[in-house]
């Protein structure tokens, strides 16, 4: 099989500067040495002296210039950092402690001294530390403890096209604070952006180019739309491999899932090939790869081989990796997407932006003439691509940022200073949420319930699930659950050719349909009792890696219990309290079984799936209570338990009444005949 492309144009290289300088860097030479080669160098001079200059400057240079690792460490040399630390922030994870990481090296300090990261449950910086690179969402969580930000002497918000959420937030903030705190300076600095807006925004700030370098990118566009873009991606990825000359190749998928899998049958299909073709080195990068294998695409690719680099968003501008000529562009990422009016959030695949593509595009031509493989026709680009990604406050569920700005006293939301604001739906949903979760009063302020979540980094429904396990008296129980669901889905293992074994030790914890909340707590608890043994969690098909992370994210909450003065208890035994307190977060999530089989959520009906993985895709309990929604081919609810109805009058008495919950079949069905045992 083979896909047939059509060259369709070209986007022009920017060469507004010689290119010895890349050339040199092919040259192996000292890390100072190489510093020096990149585009953003020769104006380091007159960046400082703008930072100097000016209270606030938006920066736009192409990816790859040296903006996210050159800069802090400018400001340091120059002696920002005497004044206080120099903090930039970065919309991801793995991009926060993979710049750290090189940043520190090329200091040649130990990360997490001088230069350190910031991310959620993970906290690698100490008194030492001067240069601080950290995610968004942990720089807005700083302001609950420290409202001026008095630690720092500078701000870079770095990649501000991504507009994420906390991006967003962090707008408002520091503009705001910039008023008082004048010796505060900020930077603002992303690949692409409409600068000119930012600029207004931010009371005119002037804007510091930095000359790209970019060598011409072909766009080629499949002749005929491809019904799978996976089976397309691997089709395009052997035949330039077979086809092409040698030049490394850069894959965008939306999420670790499609990662592993393309990774297996790239792999499985090479090995047919034998010593037909040459080695194909595939490296996959996603958040929760271990960081030990994140480090490996940095790897220089040995003479006669060819990388190929499995990447979510991340590589669109986070990361440079170099000697990437050829990047096989699907479409596709995964966004979060909410509806306001149903007041469900759902993970989905949806078709890029045109700014996106050419990102995209853009990442073939950093060392030389580049190619782009576009998995979608010309026309679906021109026509079916909206030009910028809607910003994310605009899609998502912001109950979290509402109880971040109360806890930071700004009351009136309304008329918060946004760069756009948010739709007034979503905001007043917000508000409702908050005020059923009991987070908030009538008048809209905070209660101390609001004030002790917002304490955890958490979703508020998980923070709200742990304030409420006082009352139940589990608190080290729903600790454990909060972790275990903190790590995401990568606590199960399991490979392909043992799906039964793994299938059969995952029920294990299912023991008596307990759901999946409780079967989080018993692999927990059990590893627990194994004084967390590796070798448990190989016998019973459990990442040990994720259990390490969830043990550290547990212990980090509770310090968290401490400091909001909730008592250690537990109650093992009492099953009921532990599914109460889940509840006390998640009654919004209640679902009523349906004859067919399928679930309708209770308020603003829609209907929903149990997912086949849970432990009671079987069992169909009559009234269940989910923990999250994801949309693969069915809206289906990933980690659920069973409830019982008169639970949520009781939880919430001002969100359920009698009639909501009122269930007609279980009256006429006589006591043990239902398909539960409720
Ligand atoms: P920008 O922020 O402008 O996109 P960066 O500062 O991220 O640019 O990248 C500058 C250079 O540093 C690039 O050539 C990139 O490949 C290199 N680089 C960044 N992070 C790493 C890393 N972890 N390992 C090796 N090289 C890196
Ligand atoms: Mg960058």
């Amino acid at each position: 099989d083979q896909i047939d492309f059509v060259k369709v144009s070209v986007m022009d290289g920017i060469d507004e500067e010689p290119n010895e300088a890349e050339e040199a860097k092919t040259i192996s030479k000292g890390l100072q040495e190489e510093r020096k080669t990149l585009p953003i160098y020769p104006y380091r001079d007159e960046l400082l002296e703008a930072v100097n200059d000016n209270q606030v400057i938006i920066i736009v240079g192409e990816t790859g210039s040296g903006k996210t690792t050159q800069i802090p460490q400018y400001l340091h040399e120059a002696g920002f950092t005497k004044q206080g630390m120099v903090a930039c922030t970065q919309p991801r994870r793995v991009a926060a402690m993979s710049v750290a990481a090189r940043v520190a090296q090329e200091m040649g300090v130990k990360l997490g001294h001088e230069v350190g990261y910031s991310i959620r449950f993970e906290d690698c910086t100490s008194e030492k530390t001067l240069v601080k690179y950290m995610t968004d969402g942990m720089l807005l969580r700083e302001f609950l403890g420290e409202p001026d930000l008095a630690s720092y002497s500078v701000v870079m918000v770095d990649e501000a096209h991504e507009r994420t959420l906390s991006t967003d937030i962090l707008f408002g903030l520091v503009k705001d604070i910039s008023r008082f705190r004048t010796d505060l300076k900020l930077l603002i600095s992303s690949a692409t952006l409409d600068a000119e807006k930012f600029s207004d925004y931010f009371d005119k700030a002037p804007i510091f180019k930095i000359p790209g370098r970019r060598f011409p990118v072909e766009i080629h566009y499949t002749k005929a739309p491809e019904a799978d873009y996976i089976d397309a991606a691997i089709v395009t990825v052997l035949q330039i491999h077979v086809t092409q000359p040698p030049g490394d190749i850069l894959v965008f998928l939306t999420g670790q899932e499609e990662i592993e899998t393309l990774d297996e049958i790239l792999k499985h299909r090479t090995r047919g090939l034998g010593t037909k073709i040459s080695e194909l080195i595939i490296c996959p990068i996603y958040a929760n790869l271990p960081t030990e294998l994140q480090a490996k695409i940095f790897e220089p690719t040995p003479e006669g081989a060819r990388k190929v680099v499995l990447a979510t968003n991340i590589a669109e501008t986070s990361l440079t990796i170099d000697g990437i000529k050829y990047v096989v562009d699907p479409g596709f990422c995964k966004i979060k997407s909410y509806n306001p009016r149903t007041g469900m959030e759902s993970l989905l695949i949806n078709p890029i932006s045109k700014a996106s593509a050419n990102q995209r595009a853009g990442r073939s031509g950093r060392t030389g003439p580049g190619k782009c493989f576009r998995l979608y026709t010309a026309y679906n680009y021109f026509h079916d691509l909206e030009d910028n990604t809607v910003p994310e406050i605009q899609r998502t569920n912001l109950a979290n940022v509402v109880l971040t700005l109360k806890s930071l006293g700004i009351h009136d939301l309304v008329n918060f200073d946004f760069m756009d604001p948010p739709p007034s739906e979503a905001l007043l949903r917000a508000l409702e949420q908050l005020f059923a979760l009991n987070a908030l009063n009538v008048k809209g302020e905070l209660t101390k319930t609001g004030r002790r979540m917002a304490e955890f980094p958490l979703d508020p429904m998980l923070s709200k699930m742990i304030v409420a396990s006082e009352k139940y008296k589990c608190s080290d129980e729903i600790i454990s659950v909060a972790a275990m669901l903190s790590v995401g889905n990568s606590i199960f293992y399991r490979p392909k050719d043992k799906q039964v074994h793994a299938d059969n030790a995952r029920m294990n914890f299912n023991t008596g349909n307990v759901g999946d909340h409780i079967a989080l707590l018993n692999v927990y608890n059990s590893w627990k009792d194994t004084d967390f043994s590796t070798q448990w969690c190989y016998e019973n098909y459990i990442q040990v890696r994720s259990m390490k992370r969830a043990r550290d994210i547990r212990d980090q909450l509770e310090g968290l219990l401490e400091r909001v003065e909730i008592e250690i208890s537990t109650n093992l035994n009492d099953l009921d309290a532990i599914k109460k307190s889940i509840t006390s977060g998640f009654f919004h999530h209640a679902a009523k079984l349906q004859k067919n089989g399928s679930y309708r959520t209770l308020k603003n009906p829609q209907t929903v799936y149990i997912h086949p993985s849970s432990g009671l895709a079987q069992v169909h309990p009559r009234w269940v209570v989910y923990h999250e929604l994801v949309l693969t081919t069915k809206e289906y609810m990933r980690q659920v338990i069973e409830l019982k109805p008169d639970w949520l009058v009781e939880i919430a008495p001002h969100y359920y009444q009698l009639r909501d919950v009122d269930d007609p079949t279980t009256k006429k069905m006589p006591r043990g005949q239902g398909k539960s045992a409720l």
